[in-house]
């Protein structure tokens, strides 16, 4: 999901005398709803989640509680891999518009300077801003690495560097790029932050990149920039009930696909009803898991903060970007299960 500088689902928008008018819709509870991140911010650590979901709630208001503000200027900081990400997709869907216009493609080097560009302003940012981040969290990026150290090592900057190098030319060699220059798609609009109903909860599932090719067959990309794992086509099947849903198509349509820009290979998925029904069963499973930890389940109020346990994976705790609210309680090794 891309970052954001605005809370978009706590506000509507109304069209009145032929603008829109952006309004504030205070909540005591945030509203209710699943993702593939989410569940996996959960399966992490039930302290995490809770700070993620719950505890950052309201923290943008004045009147919000020391420790509200903390969560939610925490919730919001970033680290060179998030951030080269998200330059990546940026850069991607450019470069996808292109391709599907019949456009020449940018060279790597000029795509490449666009992630470094992305990746230098959030050094720079995080390195000479800070005042700025305290006060307006949204509204300045901060990197995990400034926030809580003096930035990211040496090797770590020429690791990302590498990345961004190799991301960017396998980027406009990839099949997705081959296959878009050579077959007349019709892109496919993806709304930001668009929803589809499981079961009566609004589940985020929106691809980075859907297009329909001559056949009629629909393609779903997901570009990623890190290595592969067995999870990434759990998620592409979420995204292949968003097209279900949105396009009334059928899954054997559809064609998934996992672009690995930084290893410069990709990954064909097929769907059926029966892929479709297992991931909906998973995420009903995580639904329920969720809304034990609730109080009211229609309020979306949670419980009490020491009903979330802090995680038994310690080793992930110090690059999480909730660790100054968990410090004391990690280092007095309560125990929170209470
Ligand atoms: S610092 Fe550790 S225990 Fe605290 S929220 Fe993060 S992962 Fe969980």
């Amino acid at each position: 999901m891309p970052l954001t500088f605005f809370p978009a689902w706590l506000t509507y928008r109304r069209f009145i005398k032929g603008v829109f008018v952006v309004t504030y819709v205070r909540r005591e509870y945030p509203e209710w709803s699943w993702s593939f991140s989410r569940s996996q911010v959960f399966e992490s650590c039930k302290r995490r989640y809770y700070y993620q979901y719950y505890g950052s709630h309201n923290g943008w208001e004045d009147s919000a509680s020391q420790e509200q503000k903390t969560a939610y200027r925490l919730k919001k900081l970033a680290n060179l891999f998030t951030v080269l990400g998200e330059a990546v997709h940026t850069v991607a869907e450019q470069a996808a518009a292109k391709a599907a216009a019949g456009q020449q493609l940018p060279q790597p080097e000029s795509v490449e300077e666009s992630i470094r560009a992305a990746l230098r302003t959030a050094y720079k940012d995080s390195r000479d801003r800070r005042p700025d981040f305290l006060r307006r969290p949204n509204r300045v990026l901060m990197l995990h690495e400034f926030y809580y150290g003096g930035g990211p090592d040496a090797r770590l900057v020429e690791t990302i560097k590498e990345r961004a190098k190799r991301c960017a030319e396998h980027l406009l060699g990839c099949q997705t790029m081959v296959e878009l220059q050579g077959s007349s798609p019709e892109l496919l609009q993806c709304e930001n932050f668009d929803t589809f109903p499981m079961n009566g909860t609004p589940v985020f599932a929106v691809p980075d990149l859907m297009y329909r090719v001559e056949s009629g067959r629909m393609v779903l990309v997901d570009w990623k920039t890190g290595a592969q794992e067995e999870e990434h086509r759990q998620q592409l099947a979420f995204y292949a009930m968003y097209l279900v849903e949105k396009h009334r198509t059928s899954p054997e349509r559809i064609l998934g696909r996992l672009e690995y820009l930084n290893g410069g290979s990709h990954e064909d998925v097929r769907f059926d009803r029966a892929a479709l029904d297992r991931a909906e069963e998973r995420a009903l499973a995580s639904m329920g898991e969720m809304r034990q930890y609730l109080a009211d389940v229609k309020l979306n109020q949670p419980l009490a903060k020491k009903r979330y346990p802090l995680t038994d994976n310690r080793h992930q705790c110090p690059s999480c970007s909730f660790f100054e609210l968990c410090q004391d309680e990690l280092e007095r090794g309560a125990d929170v299960d209470g």
